[in-house]
């Protein structure tokens, strides 16, 4: 049978992570995290104290390689060839993933990437713009939420048990402004897919919207047949 590519769009602390993750494990399918893809290269931003221009970056870009590599149960993200996959989840580093996704050459050379990547099928991607601009044609496409108090609430337990020093508020704030400009950029704003199924995970725990995701993902291979 020919394997599917899933599409996961939605805001911050939405669960798509989890969720994508989970589907990925359960179909033998590959998880492709993209919003890992754009930390990689916002960690090389700061680090280098690069300037966020479409000049800069497109000389970055040249000149950089980021590759997700699946083994051991996780996904490692590699810049340049050094494992990155833990110093890219901080509150500094999603703020500047943010800032740089706005510009046009990133999200160009990020597309090319992740539609190479995708090729042959078989993957479950999360993002902000899978199911609008990097396959809009996937054969699955669902839309997660969840209310902003709730998303802050998980976004804020998730970086207090990796012993990050935030306060609730402070989470909520970075995550409000990230979404704002996530929606309101010109080039590949977040939005749902017209064809994407919504699903409001506020009240849902996790195994409920596993159960949802799979039922679509089930009627999709039936109807593939
Ligand atoms: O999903 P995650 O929170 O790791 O993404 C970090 C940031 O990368 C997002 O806030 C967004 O600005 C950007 N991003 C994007 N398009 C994607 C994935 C992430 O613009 N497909």
């Amino acid at each position: 049978m020919r394997k599917l590519i899933i599409a996961i769009d939605g805001p911050a602390g939405a669960g798509k992570s989890t969720v994508a993750k989970r589907l990925a494990r359960e179909l033998g399918y590959l998880y492709m995290d993209t919003g890992a893809m754009y930390r990689a290269l916002a960690w090389k931003v700061l680090l280098k104290g690069i300037a966020v221009t479409e000049e800069a970056l497109s000389q970055v870009l040249g000149d950089t390689q980021i590759e997700l590599v699946e083994g051991d149960g996780y996904l490692r993200v590699l810049l340049d060839g050094s494992d990155v996959t833990h110093q890219i989840r901080t509150p500094e580093v999603s703020q500047m993933a943010s800032k740089i996704s706005a510009l046009k050459i990133v999200r160009e050379r990020m597309v090319q990437l992740q539609r190479a990547m995708g090729v042959r099928g078989g993957i479950v991607a999360e993002g902000r713009d899978i199911g609008t601009v990097v396959f809009p044609d996937a054969d699955v496409k669902i839309y997660l939420d969840a209310s902003t108090a709730e998303r802050g609430r998980r976004r804020f337990e998730e970086l207090k048990t990796q012993g990050k020093a935030v306060t609730l508020e402070e989470t909520l704030e970075e995550m409000d402004e990230r979404d704002r400009r996530d929606t309101e950029r010109v080039v590949a704003p977040l939005r749902k897919a017209d064809d994407a199924l919504y699903l409001d995970s506020t009240l849902l725990d996790v195994d409920e919207v596993m159960r949802r995701s799979m039922r679509e993902i089930e009627h999709r291979m039936e109807n593939n047949q």
